[in-house]
């Protein structure tokens, strides 16, 4: 592992501070990049895999009716105490996330590996009630053994709902937080961190939310949990281009990933976290905990 200093260009401009998901291109953008990725990678199939899914929830979100958005005495009463105005742990399961869960696992039923099977038949045969458990259990929840191996399709159908329910709001709707280290639109934990590379946003870190995709800008040298700037330091695997790093924090001993763009212009943060799990281990090892859940893989330690 090599470490090194954080490398800091100043931002050539004035920060968008939020940038919300655009439905026709994340999960279909998503999809085209698990697959380049899982050729030659020792996780290949399993990444293929995510790219399908990747995919079904591109088909399923296409497929989605406009949603119904709090109303906006909610919304006032959000900004007012400085809360999400989508706040996932604590507003009702929007209705659409089961019809989305159903419409997910009957697209992927005939492609999934045999363990995913049996999952989704699993869930193809759950009650309302029982669904709407397990979306509580991912949200807030300790899963049992059972659960967890359910709970990566139970995330892919409520990224698909709450993405949709996201690209519906108006960047003036969101606000910073009174919590540091939250999506501003859904109030869940980022995935990781891209250092993107376009019109108006060169050299500008956003964190990127793990269920609603809504990015948002966090300066660069800020740990992610807990807001420090002078104890981060940047590790990434020798030999490689650098595209993927992670950041260490010494003031409160976590980890989240941080990817550059101007080194692959293609990198999707979901995706390439999946597929640069050494990195995971190596901070693992050395005693450092994530801080933010890729939820494609919730689960799988439980
Ligand atoms: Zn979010
Ligand atoms: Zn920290």
């Amino acid at each position: 592992m090599q470490t090194q200093p954080i490398d800091f260009h100043p931002p050539t401009e004035e920060a968008a501070p939020y940038l919300l998901p655009k439905p026709a291109s994340i999960f279909a953008g998503r999809a085209k990049r698990f697959a380049e990725l899982s050729a030659g990678h020792t996780l290949g199939e399993w990444l293929q895999f995510l790219g399908q899914l990747s995919q079904a929830q591109h088909e399923v979100l296409q497929g989605l009716p406009v949603l119904p958005l709090p109303d906006a005495a909610l919304f006032e009463q959000a900004r007012t105490h400085g809360m999400p105005p989508l706040n996932a742990a604590s507003l009702p399961l929007p209705a659409a996330w089961q019809p989305a869960l159903r419409q997910l696992a009957g697209h992927l039923a005939s492609q999934a590996p045999e363990a995913g099977q049996v999952s989704l038949n699993k869930l193809l045969a759950a009650s309302d009630a029982q669904l709407d458990e397990l979306a509580r259990v991912l949200l807030n929840g300790e899963p049992d053994a059972e659960q967890a191996a359910l709970l990566p399709f139970v995330a892919a159908a409520l990224q698909v709902v709450f993405t949709a329910l996201a690209s519906q709001l108006d960047v003036s709707q969101l606000q910073p937080l009174d919590v540091h280290g939250v999506c501003p639109c859904c109030g869940s934990l980022p995935v990781a961190s891209v250092v993107r590379q376009a019109d108006g946003i060169s050299n500008l870190r956003y964190l990127h939310c793990a269920l609603c995709n809504t990015e948002w800008n966090l300066a660069r040298a800020t740990c992610a949990a807990c807001g420090d700037d002078e104890k981060l330091v940047q590790h990434h695997i020798e030999g490689s281009n650098g595209a993927a790093r992670t950041e260490t924090c010494d003031s409160c001993q976590s980890y989240l990933k941080i990817f550059y763009q101007e080194k692959d212009m293609l990198l999707d943060p979901v995706a390439d976290d999946l597929a640069t799990l050494a990195l995971d281990m190596l901070v693992d090892e050395a005693g450092y905990e994530r801080s933010g859940p890729n939820l494609l893989l919730i689960g799988a330690n439980a």
